[in-house]
């Protein structure tokens, strides 16, 4: 297969904002170690984990340097310039947030540590609000834990029964049994816009429509998908959508909530403490405007600088192009994978409704020794259940591997990870 294509979006020069991307590993493979033979002296590093975490550009690093060597200090509360500085680099960041994922401005932006918190956040301060006995609560089998587990939860608290809306055997969303167990009684329906397990992109505005029909409030999970593809919140319909810094090439410690801004309006605070109040006597206190009432005590002011940084960079490529590169890359470790007898595969076929990550297993291996196998040639994926276990066990497997694939990734990659396939093969066999 040609590289051309891949090569326009000019992977050697984004590769070279990445120092870490050159780092190297001494490693013996398994069969040279078997053989008595040292290994390779110097492997570069395959980073292939990417749907964990990505790896952070030099201008998202000094953004960030730059914060706290040149305007460190509290937001909202100082008068002297390096407040106004840090306060106004702070609360534009929630505009240019807004600008990217299409929601109407700051008052729908809320920064949290990460989608996790996001979740939480609408899952205790609407779920345990809102939900009794009676209500009905969708998710889909293909959540992550950070929806699943919280929403489980919030059911316990308050009443609320938990529903899940199948997969497919290809690893897609059943629509047609969404339509059947979204109801009247649905009062949220939570949903993965990327499923971070098997690839598959869901239809979620189409699920978001169906949920409005019936009154029901939805929660998309965009950890997956903004990261690398163009979103739009307004177009998608979602009252709320979350995802994290540290999966765009922004720092860890900060994600995003949209909410639409009637909702965030009633709900109640999820943190109390400084900054989020307007007034407090010894008896009550008041709530400060949108956003800053969901953002209690001092936030991730360096963090919010990164996201920006990442945000321009990531927009002076291109969404689509990222988009396209990342489906090209999927496209090209799926098919080598595929041509392997003994790889099974998790998601749907390469296409517009799969994204940039193949899960798989290698027969008779299991994932953590293959991806051990993996890191001898200094290729590092990502082994285990990736907080999907309902998922897993449904797919009859405790564990898979997955490789992920981001904007500095190449084929030439993909074929070591292959290499390192065949390596544990011959271990095993
Ligand atoms: N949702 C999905 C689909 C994910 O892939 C992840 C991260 O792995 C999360 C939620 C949780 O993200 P975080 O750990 O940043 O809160």
């Amino acid at each position: 297969m040609s590289h051309q294509h891949l090569e326009s979006l000019d992977v050697d020069s984004i590769r070279e904002e990445f120092p870490i991307l050159e780092r190297t590993f001494d490693v013996a493979s398994e069969t040279q170690r078997a053989d008595g033979d040292a290994g390779d002296d110097g492997q570069q590093l395959v980073y292939l984990d990417n749907a964990a975490t990505t790896q952070t550009p030099d201008p998202v690093i000094d953004a960030m340097s730059d914060y706290y060597r040149g305007y460190n200090a509290n937001v909202h509360r100082g008068i002297h310039h390096l407040s106004q500085e840090a306060s106004i680099a702070y609360e534009e960041a929630h505009d240019r947030v807004a600008e990217f994922i299409g929601a109407d401005g700051r008052e729908e932006i809320v920064f949290t540590k990460n989608t996790t918190e996001a979740e939480n956040l609408v899952a205790y301060s609407w779920g345990l609000n809102e939900l009794g006995p009676g209500d009905e609560v969708v998710l889909t089998e293909m959540e992550h834990h950070a929806s699943l587990v919280t929403w489980q939860q919030i059911g316990k608290r308050t009443g609320a029964d938990v529903k899940y809306v199948q997969i497919t055997d290809e690893g897609r969303l059943d629509m047609d049994h969404a339509r059947e167990i979204i109801t009247d009684d649905t009062a949220m329906v939570s949903a993965v816009h990327v499923s971070n397990t098997l690839g598959t992109v869901n239809p979620v505005s189409e699920l978001v429509d169906i949920a409005h029909d019936h009154g029901a409030l939805t929660f998309i999970d965009g950890a997956q998908a903004v990261p690398n593809r163009s979103v739009d919140v307004e177009a998608i319909g979602a009252d709320f959508y979350a995802f994290s810094g540290h999966k765009m090439a922004g720092p860890t410690g900060i994600g995003a909530l949209y909410g639409k801004k009637g909702l965030l309006e009633a709900m109640d605070p999820y943190l109390y403490g400084g900054d989020m109040i307007t007034k407090v006597t010894y008896e009550d206190a008041t709530w400060n405007e949108l956003p800053w009432k969901f953002e209690a005590g001092t936030p991730q002011i360096a963090e919010a600088v990164g996201l920006v940084a990442a945000i321009d960079w990531l927009e002076e490529i291109g969404m689509d192009r990222i988009a396209a590169h990342e489906e090209e890359l999927a496209r090209y470790a799926y098919e080598q994978l595929d041509a392997e007898p003994d790889v099974e595969i998790y998601g749907p076929e390469p296409g517009p409704d799969r994204a940039g990550l193949v899960g798989f297993n290698l027969e008779n291996v299991h994932a953590h020794d293959l991806a051990s196998i993996m890191n001898d040639h200094a290729v590092a994926i990502r082994a285990g259940d990736h907080c999907t276990q309902p998922l897993h066990d449904k797919l009859g497997v405790a564990a898979s591997a997955r490789a992920s694939f981001y904007v500095y990734n190449t084929k030439e990659e993909v074929d070591k990870l292959v290499a390192a396939i065949d390596d544990a093969r011959q271990l095993f066999r």
